[in-house]
């Protein structure tokens, strides 16, 4: 059978726009560059698990003391985990923005019923309520189960496991922001992991989160307690640690601009 092979006039001349084509790619390979002078990242080491505490974490509880709350004197640690005792508890340090890592862990057996079953709360800044409740096969209103921002919205999935199992929540928050006469400049926002599970995804709180009224921002401090909340149900926590977060840092040094070659070509500005 006849094999059809190109003429060797044709190939070069394939090669050559080949090439000719390269070379005017090079020379009119563009680069957009932002003109913000970055700090370098610091470097964090991570855990050994994404649930163990990266380097730069505070580690509020890990198993042994409740050295960095006030109000230990009435919970207690058993087996390595903290049990809900009388009253709120709360950290000694104060975080603004951060990344909170927290396992939490329902009554075996399981009392009660709705809001009185496996009830507690982590509540940032000391009034920010992300509820924490057995919701394994229990009945609730939606806003009110575990990993609703109480009275503002449920979760998008209900992930709770079976009372005596682990929970964990990874939770990223944004603090709300105040001006200097305590008015609100920018409310806070809370993004949740539920068990590794996208729950609440840059939610915008609309205040605080009490029973018996409507949600309301009242100015505070740029920093805040986390606490744990106290509703007579013996739920247990461990491996607690929090990450302040710093966005990445840098300067407008100079508008964005394009480089082609040595060229440097302005965008034009809207
Ligand atoms: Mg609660």
């Amino acid at each position: 059978m006849p094999i059809s092979v190109p003429s060797p006039t044709l190939i070069l001349r394939s090669l050559g726009w080949l090439s000719a084509l390269a070379l005017t790619s090079s020379a009119v390979a563009q680069e957009y560059l932002t003109g913000i002078e970055w700090e370098k990242p610091a470097v964090v080491a991570p855990g050994k698990t994404n649930s163990d505490p990266p380097s730069d974490a505070v580690v509020l509880f890990n198993g042994s003391d409740l050295s960095q709350w006030r109000g230990g004197e009435n919970w207690s640690v058993q087996e390595g985990a903290m049990v809900t005792g009388k009253g709120m508890l709360t950290t000694k340090a104060e975080f603004g923005d951060c990344q909170l890592h927290i396992e939490w862990s329902a009554p075996v057996p399981a009392q009660g019923s709705g809001q009185g079953r496996g009830n507690s709360g982590v509540f940032l800044m000391g009034r920010y309520e992300l509820q924490v409740l057995d919701s394994y096969e229990n009945d609730t209103y939606a806003d009110g189960q575990a990993g609703a921002i109480y009275k503002q919205t449920p979760p998008a999935v209900n992930v709770t496991r079976p009372p005596g199992e682990w929970n964990t929540y990874d939770v990223f928050w944004t603090a709300p922001r105040f001006d200097e006469e305590g008015q609100l400049v920018s409310p806070a926002y809370i993004t949740v992991m539920h068990n590794g599970v996208l729950i609440l995804n840059h939610f915008e709180l609309l205040g605080d989160t009490p029973f018996h009224r409507p949600p309301q921002y009242a100015a505070h401090p740029p920093t805040g307690p986390i606490s744990l909340q106290d509703h007579g149900n013996p739920v247990r926590f461990r491996n607690i640690w929090v990450r302040e977060f710093k966005p990445a840092k840098g300067e407008q040094k100079r508008p964005p601009f394009l480089r082609r070659g040595d060229q440097e070509i302005p965008l034009s500005q809207p």
